[in-house]
């Protein structure tokens, strides 16, 4: 224990182990099989990083993303760790290289992908390779009840077998709920007492369910958030193209990321992101497995995505640092037709359709619940919990206003117009328009024409649209979706249960602070310089830290979390020099 201490912090310069880390690595290094689910965040990567230092021989990663296996040696390199990848992105030259060195022993990790499993030369490598752990990542895609399930997954318990007797398997995954779990454990022979769990939640992490005009938030929250880097999520590539041109021409730092753009582009963008040049990404859910940039401060989920498996996973890139992060979800009761279409188009069976409803379903309640957020997912995942106290359930319960008279005036006029149009039409009635299409169904007949004409066409409308949100209000699937009032609208109508309305609030999530930019600058010279993404050089909570505690001197540096004995010495002396100077 007390070795791996000291090999913690002389290489990733962490004083102290992340919930299950030790667990995970002394069951790998006593040569048991075992299976770690954390949330994503919580540290998985030292799982198998540390043993492999530990370990005389060769760690083989099995990863499926090509980004991420990039990010990861390099990340392991820049801390003075041997580490290379192999994977489709190198000639066959880079490949018989990196073949040679791992036969060599001239590296501690070898990342493949799955895929390569699959080539026979590959195989006879293996054979000659001194393996004495396979980890595989991002394990649940070896499941068929995982929602990304990849079929060259299925190799590796081949694989498993033909190792020698001494080396071990290490599965880990951010994003199994039991049954998957089960899975993973039987196709690799993990025994289910080397299931190693922990809590599923992210303290650093504020859930929102935002029911307000999304591009008007959008605005206001990037306004408030400009310097922080984020993550916006779209359903289609359509509207990741809407947002892009909207809020570039409103000045933000925004780059867009899908797979209608050239492959170049993709990675010309990714590569901004990355390195901090443009602050927000517009994404589809094609963007951001394996991305391991730290500090992402919100990701914001402008369309609902398919199930909660996906929610958690991409919500989840916010924060991994730590730091205070938001996960935003704007919920608009009509974007579910995306997601209802997309499972319409997928080839599977009837039964998977009927499950990816199901799941669907459980995304959507995410959005109508009003108990705490992150209990909600938790439950989903087989975990239960208290309340969290940060996200918006928790913390609106304090900032609801009474609109059970307006919401009974609009659901009145719905019900007399009957149900029938669209909410365009019902706004025009209640505040009195002249419109043609009132006169032409006679609706200023109506005793609720007129009868909301200090509101604004646009304020109704989106009263109207909260209402929809809050499940008070179905309406029909198409283009031109026609109101009816829901159960509980009825109810309302009848006095027999009251509307409160929640006003989102849009707020900074960090302070200024001179320092912090100072060394920030720096960091981003540094990483110019050396061509890697600033927060592979210090993530910004080691940044945040030292602007706190303003090390002046190598030992007082060392101390510092995220700084580890090749990092001092690359770039201690820039940086205390920074910091006396600022002193
Ligand atoms: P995951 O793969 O589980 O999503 P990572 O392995 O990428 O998470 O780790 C997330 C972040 O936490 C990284 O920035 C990593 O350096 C940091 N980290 C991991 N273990 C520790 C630890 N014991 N102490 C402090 N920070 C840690």
């Amino acid at each position: 224990m007390e070795n791996l201490l000291t090999l913690l912090e002389k290489t990733f310069g962490y004083t102290s182990f992340r919930p299950g880390q030790l667990n995970i690595i002394e069951k790998i290094l006593a040569k048991e099989p075992v299976l770690g689910i954390m949330p994503t965040g919580g540290g998985k990567s030292i799982c198998y990083q540390l043993p492999a230092l530990a370990l005389p021989g060769v760690t083989l990663v099995v990863s499926p993303l090509i980004a991420l296996m990039k990010d990861q040696v390099d990340s392991l390199q820049e801390m003075g760790v041997p580490a290379a990848f192999i994977n489709s992105s190198l000639n066959y030259q880079e490949v018989q290289n990196r073949m040679r060195q791992a036969r060599n022993g001239e590296l501690k990790l070898l990342y493949v992908a799955p895929e390569r499993l699959e080539s026979e030369s590959f195989q006879l490598l293996l054979e000659s390779l001194p393996i004495d752990l396979v980890a595989i990542d991002e394990a649940h895609c070896i499941s068929q009840w995982g929602h990304d399930f990849r079929p060259s997954y299925l190799r590796i318990p081949e694989l498993l077998q033909g190792l020698p007797k001494t080396a071990t398997v290490v599965a880990l995954t951010a994003t199994a709920t039991p049954k998957v779990a089960e899975d993973i454990c039987q196709l690799l022979a993990i025994s289910p007492n080397n299931r190693v769990q922990t809590g599923f939640a992210r303290e650093n992490l504020a859930f929102q369910v935002v029911k307000e005009p999304k591009d008007i938030y959008l605005r206001e929250y990037l306004k408030l958030n400009s310097g922080q880097s984020g993550i916006i999520y779209a359903a289609t590539r359509k509207e990741v193209d809407r947002l892009y041109y909207i809020l570039k021409d409103a000045k933000f730092s925004v780059g867009r990321y899908h797979g209608g753009l050239s492959e170049k582009e993709r990675t010309a963008n990714q590569e901004a992101f990355l390195f901090d040049d443009i602050q927000v990404m517009i994404a589809t859910n094609a963007f951001g497995m394996g991305i391991n940039k730290s500090n992402v401060r919100f990701v914001i989920h402008d369309q609902i995505p398919g199930n909660l498996e996906s929610y958690y996973q991409e919500a989840g890139r916010a924060g991994r640092d730590g730091l205070p992060s938001e996960a935003i979800l704007l919920f608009a009761p009509q974007d579910l037709q995306v997601q209802k279409f997309f499972i319409d188009q997928s080839q599977g069976t009837t039964e998977y359709q009927q499950q990816e409803y199901l799941k669907l379903r459980e995304m959507e309640q995410y959005g109508h619940t009003q108990n705490c957020l992150q209990k909600y997912i938790l439950h989903y995942f087989g975990e239960e919990s208290g309340d969290c106290g940060r996200c918006s359930n928790c913390l609106d319960q304090r900032e609801k206003v009474d609109v059970t008279l307006e919401a009974q005036k609009i659901l009145s006029c719905i019900k007399r117009m009957g149900e029938r149009f669209g909410k365009a039409l019902v706004a025009q009635v209640l505040n009195g328009s002249k419109n043609q299409k009132v006169l032409q169904w006679h609706f200023e007949e109506l005793s609720t024409y007129g009868l909301m004409k200090d509101w604004s066409q646009k304020d109704l409308t989106q009263l109207i649209d909260y209402l929809s949100a809050e499940g008070y209000l179905v309406a029909s699937d198409g283009q031109f979706p026609v109101l009816k009032l829901s159960e509980s609208g009825v109810s309302v109508l009848k006095g027999q249960q009251k509307v409160y309305r929640r006003q989102a609030q849009v707020k900074q999530l960090v302070a200024d602070d001179a320092l912090f930019e100072a060394l920030r600058g720096l960091r981003s010279d540094l990483a110019q310089q050396q061509k890697l993404p600033p927060y592979m050089i210090f993530s910004d909570k080691t940044l945040q830290e030292m602007a706190e505690k303003q090390p002046q001197n190598s030992l007082e540096f060392l101390a510092i979390n995220g700084v580890g004995q090749n990092k001092l010495d690359k770039y201690g002396a820039d940086f205390i020099a920074l910091i006396n100077e600022s002193a």
